[in-house]
């Protein structure tokens, strides 16, 4: 035998674990660091795919670069994760939005990141949270946002999406479908930014005319949501 040096240090499995601990958990029993791995690997293929619209989205009334800007936080993301693979569901989130705030340089980065920090301290150090702590948690995350931003509902951001998907995953019953309910409540509030004149962000300086568009970083929330809905199935 040549040795055990490519095991992975994987964490210790605590004995309240549950027998299936680091399968990712499913929403009944509590979701823990591997669930969150998957959500974040699953985010950054669809920022991937997206990147494209993302930046359209951003080029009518922006700069062109929140595709690009996601695309290079989000594979930051997914490669220190691959690395590091924290072992609770608040580190994975902790170490996420560090990479974030680091590798994006546009408004979008220190917001993203700041969701994903605050929610993960939030979260703590516990092995598996449920449906409703996270929910908690996120909305923490939220308004974490909206004071970095000094922003608001209705303000045509981010927080348009975030808000309600937040709130919805809070709020559901976990015998329903409380990750639907959140992508369902997370792309109406991203729809809705279409009619709103921006009051934040690069798209205010349009005023009038940034009616009519969407807004892209409500846009890239709703994939956030999406894909933890995917990820929760
Ligand atoms: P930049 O505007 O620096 O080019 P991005 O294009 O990556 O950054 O991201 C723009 C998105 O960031 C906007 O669509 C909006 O959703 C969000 N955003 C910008 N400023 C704020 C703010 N003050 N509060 C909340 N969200 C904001
Ligand atoms: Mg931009």
């Amino acid at each position: 035998m040549s040795g055990t040096a490519s095991a992975s240090n994987s964490d210790p499995v605590p004995a309240r674990a549950h027998p299936d601990a680091g399968s990712g958990g499913s929403p009944d029993e509590g979701l823990d660091a591997a669930f969150f791995l998957r959500w974040l690997a699953a985010v950054a293929a669809a920022v991937g795919r997206e990147a494209d619209r993302l930046t359209a989205l951003d080029a009518a009334i922006g700069d062109a670069d929140h595709g690009s800007n996601l695309r290079r936080g989000f594979t930051a993301v997914a490669t220190a994760l691959d690395a590091d693979r924290p072992g609770t569901p608040g580190a994975v989130l902790a170490l996420a939005g560090r990479q974030l705030i680091s590798t994006v340089g546009g408004a979008s980065g220190p917001l993203y990141g700041t969701l994903l920090r605050r929610t993960g301290k939030e979260l703590g150090d516990a092995r598996r949270v449920s449906v409703a702590e996270l929910g908690a948690a996120l909305r923490a995350g939220v308004a974490a946002v909206a004071q970095l931003g000094g922003s608001a509902a209705g303000d045509k951001t981010m927080l348009d999406a975030l808000m309600p998907g937040a709130d919805a995953l809070g709020a559901s019953d976990a015998a329903g479908d409380p990750f639907g309910a959140a992508r369902a409540a997370a792309e109406e509030g991203a729809r809705a930014t279409e009619a709103l004149r921006a009051r934040k962000g690069r798209a205010s300086y349009l005023g009038e005319r940034s009616v009519g568009h969407l807004d892209r970083g409500a846009s890239s929330s709703a994939l956030l949501f999406a894909t933890l809905a995917e990820v929760a199935r």
